[in-house]
């Protein structure tokens, strides 16, 4: 096919064709590409964003703007689901009522040195994948190739990795790796395990993104009845926020897939199976007074013997 053909294609394509190159390329690819404050289509990528956040973004950015995760999170994200059993995702939340990034200024990124992986990383693409046998995920790029962007007929060629490096991504990829796997397995285990209850999903999107909170529940009294966590450990974790959400990824792959990581303490497993028991008991007891409400309230707007709308008595 020649690509006249291809243009053709492309002008009937019902819709748009995707700008990510089809090609999967490895990081030795070398592609053409600069983008700089006096290109034509300056902050044309910000002004219209779709960006999904991971762990590290949101604490190098709260971080930054000297905020808690929870006050991070309500300002400049937007929850998402990442698959059909509603793994929690978040979103940067554009201007009100518009799509731009609100941290783009007319001189550029406000945030530039704490940018998150996706600014980072375009025009390229991340892909990770990882089959359901493999205990490794493998890594290649896509380039993607939007009509705005001109940076793509700049004069500069140079490496993906060369790339990856220039843009400090090389770092959001190390700390970031432990999430991502996490998150593969959970895509890639599939139906199989069935929808994870609505407690592991708050759970996930504590430990993945509400750093401050997930804090707090890891000093709290009923974590430390729960688990075993070596007092130097525990030390860490109080004060490190790295150290923290690495060992959130590791928590979750206790709880979601029983990988094995945290000592329980002895008798932990039968006092939360009292305190299962004893919420199963309350919600038993709501649900038999609600449903004595419920049945008293149908037989009121029954019509009884004697009840007449016309008033007669016969
Ligand atoms: S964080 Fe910066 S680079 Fe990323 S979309 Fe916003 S303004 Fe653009
Ligand atoms: S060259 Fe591409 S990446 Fe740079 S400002 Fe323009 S659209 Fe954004």
């Amino acid at each position: 096919m020649d690509e006249s053909q291809f243009k053709n294609l492309a002008d009937e394509a019902p819709f748009e064709l995707s700008p990510v190159s089809p090609n999967m390329l490895s990081g030795n690819k070398v592609i053409q590409f600069r983008c700089h404050k006096d290109v034509g289509c300056w902050n044309a990528c910000c002004a219209n964003i779709d960006i999904t956040l991971t762990p590290y973004d949101i604490l190098r950015l709260k971080n930054r703007l000297e905020m808690s995760s929870g006050e991070f999170l309500k300002a400049y994200t937007v929850p998402y689901e990442m698959d059909q059993d509603g793994m929690p995702g978040v979103k940067f939340r554009p201007v009100d009522g518009g799509t731009a990034c609100q941290f783009m200024r007319p001189e550029g990124c406000a945030v530039y040195e704490d940018r998150p992986t996706a600014c980072r990383y375009y025009p390229v693409a991340l892909l990770s994948m990882r089959n359901q046998e493999e205990f490794v995920d493998r890594t290649s790029y896509a380039l993607v190739e939007e009509k705005h962007c001109l940076g793509h007929k700049e004069p500069r060629s140079l490496t993906i990795d060369e790339y990856r490096q220039e843009q400090g991504v090389d770092v959001y990829d190390e700390k970031g790796r432990g999430w991502r796997q996490m998150v593969l397995k959970r895509k890639s285990a599939g139906p199989g395990i069935g929808k994870p209850p609505e407690i592991s999903n708050q759970l996930f999107f504590m430990a993945s993104y509400d750093v401050d909170r997930f804090r707090a529940f890891v000093a709290s009294d009923s974590f430390n009845r729960t688990y075993d966590v070596p007092v130097e450990v525990m030390s860490v974790l109080l004060t490190d926020d790295e150290a923290l959400i690495e060992f959130g990824y590791n928590f979750l792959k206790h709880v979601l897939f029983n990988e094995k990581f945290l000592e329980e303490r002895d008798g932990a497993y039968e006092e939360r199976m009292e305190r299962l028991k004893a919420r199963a008991e309350v919600m038993k007891a709501e649900y038999l007074a609600n449903r004595d409400k419920l049945e008293e309230e149908k037989y009121s707007d029954t019509p009884r013997a004697g009840d007449c709308a016309c008033g007669s008595k016969d």
